[in-house]
């Protein structure tokens, strides 16, 4: 299955130089972080590796760095709320060049449990975002043994991600993941390849496209696969329906009727929008107050749009969750960021908030909403990675999940 990756647990690293990949792409607002949520996520790895003795040296991307180094986009507000955090000094290096001569110091001087924080990969260009070989030997010049905690950049093959694990292992060192990834891996990977059923998986969201092979996949996978969101009119037109003018993606009704005829063959139960609320413009602002009614989905008038499941389709939906073991969610079943078309999405989540089974949130809007509306600590786990978690739930191998040594 490739799952079963060492851990931090299982790697030795007294006084050797560990390279630890994170994912400290945290926002910043004038210089200053306004959410150190993901700085809060990498301490348990940082201070487990850090109370084995290891020499801990920290990388990350910050942002998008489309217009080259900038110290609007240096990892130092990092290192600050680290060092904080750690309750101990953070070696920045500051270097724009990430790896070189101050690097290499930095790193020649650390004693076992210290920290150093190298500058942002990004910096390095393409030499990082397309797996350049000399950086990434560069990054495995400064280490013995290698561990990835970013699994928000795991869906990437990037330098920092997948290219000095090469060098690292041809070296003789070892290559992990970090507790964030195995909490990922064992929740996301379990779910998908080994889960406990009655497995329901939920997905929502603006467009079919996105999500093609998430629907494969898990067709395959679960027992029931349940569509909302914007996607699922175009499953209603591919059943013959009338949409009026609600989101529908023409290219991919053969696709949607494929599905449906892959359901029926595989005995998997795929439920569809039984009632839908319709408006008669998609709203402008996006919170605008809208008037909208509730009518079954297969009396859609013709210059109206479905922008919400229906009450009874979230009645249907949710009885389906009561019923799971496990169920995995991604993508919010209408334009949540109405209140008045919301209801979907609310009902939805609170379903998983009730259940007992293990309840999984694909990162994203659907993470979001779970947030906003106070359902987080109800659900066994959210992801951090939206598009990572998304390829996960394709059944694709993450390059970063992939580069970790197996057990
Ligand atoms: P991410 O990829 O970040 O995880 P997601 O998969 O949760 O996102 P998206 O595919 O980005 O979801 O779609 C979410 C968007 O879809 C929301 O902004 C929501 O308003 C919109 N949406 C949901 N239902 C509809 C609908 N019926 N008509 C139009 N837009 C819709």
């Amino acid at each position: 299955m490739g799952l079963n990756k060492k851990s931090v647990n299982d790697i030795n690293v007294k006084g050797k130089r560990v390279l630890v990949r994170c994912d400290f792409n945290v926002p910043l607002k004038d210089g200053e972080i306004t959410d150190d949520t993901r700085i809060k996520a990498a301490l348990p790895t940082i201070q487990k590796l850090i109370d084995d003795g290891g020499k801990v040296i920290l990388c990350s991307h910050l942002g998008k760095v489309k217009n080259g180094p900038n110290e609007g986009e240096s990892l130092a507000p990092v290192a600050k709320r680290l060092s904080e955090k750690l309750g101990k000094a953070v070696n920045f290096v500051s270097d724009y060049n990430v790896t070189g001569e101050a690097a290499t110091q930095a790193v020649a001087a650390m004693k076992e449990g210290d920290v150093v924080l190298l500058q942002n990969t990004r910096f390095r260009g393409k030499e990082e975002t397309k797996n350049g070989e000399a950086f990434s030997k560069e990054l495995a010049d400064l280490c013995d043994a290698y561990v990835c905690d970013a699994f928000g950049s795991s869906h990437r093959a990037h330098a920092s991600v997948a290219g000095v694990t090469d060098v690292v292992r041809a070296k003789g060192g070892e290559c992990a993941v970090g507790y964030l990834m195995q909490k990922e891996i064992d929740f996301l990977g379990n779910a998908v390849e080994n889960p406990v059923s009655p497995f329901v998986a939920i997905l929502g969201g603006a467009k079919v496209a996105d999500k093609l092979n998430v629907i494969a996949n898990l067709l395959e996978k679960c027992d029931t696969l349940i569509i909302g969101g914007g996607m699922a009119y175009t499953f209603l037109k591919a059943k013959g329906y009338e949409i009026g003018t609600s989101l529908v993606d023409e290219e991919k009704l053969d696709y949607c009727k494929e599905m449906m005829e892959k359901a029926e063959k595989l005995g998997k139960k795929l439920l569809l929008p039984v009632d839908t609320t319709i408006a008669s413009a998609f709203p402008s602002p996006i919170d605008a107050e809208i008037e909208v009614s509730v009518v079954s989905a297969d009396a859609i008038p013709a210059d109206k749009m479905g922008l919400d499941i229906g009450t009874e389709t979230a009645k249907m939906y949710a009885e389906a969750v009561k019923s799971a073991k496990t169920v995995v969610w991604n993508g919010p079943m209408g334009v949540f960021e109405n209140p008045i078309l919301a209801k979907g999405t609310i009902a939805v989540a609170k379903s998983l908030a009730e259940t007992d089974a293990t309840t999984i949130i694909g990162g994203g809007d659907s993470a979001a909403a779970v947030n906003q509306l106070g359902f987080a600590d109800k659900m066994s786990h959210i992801s951090t990675g939206g598009g990572a978690s998304l390829e996960f739930l394709e059944g694709k191998e993450l390059p970063g999940v992939a580069a970790a040594d197996d057990k």
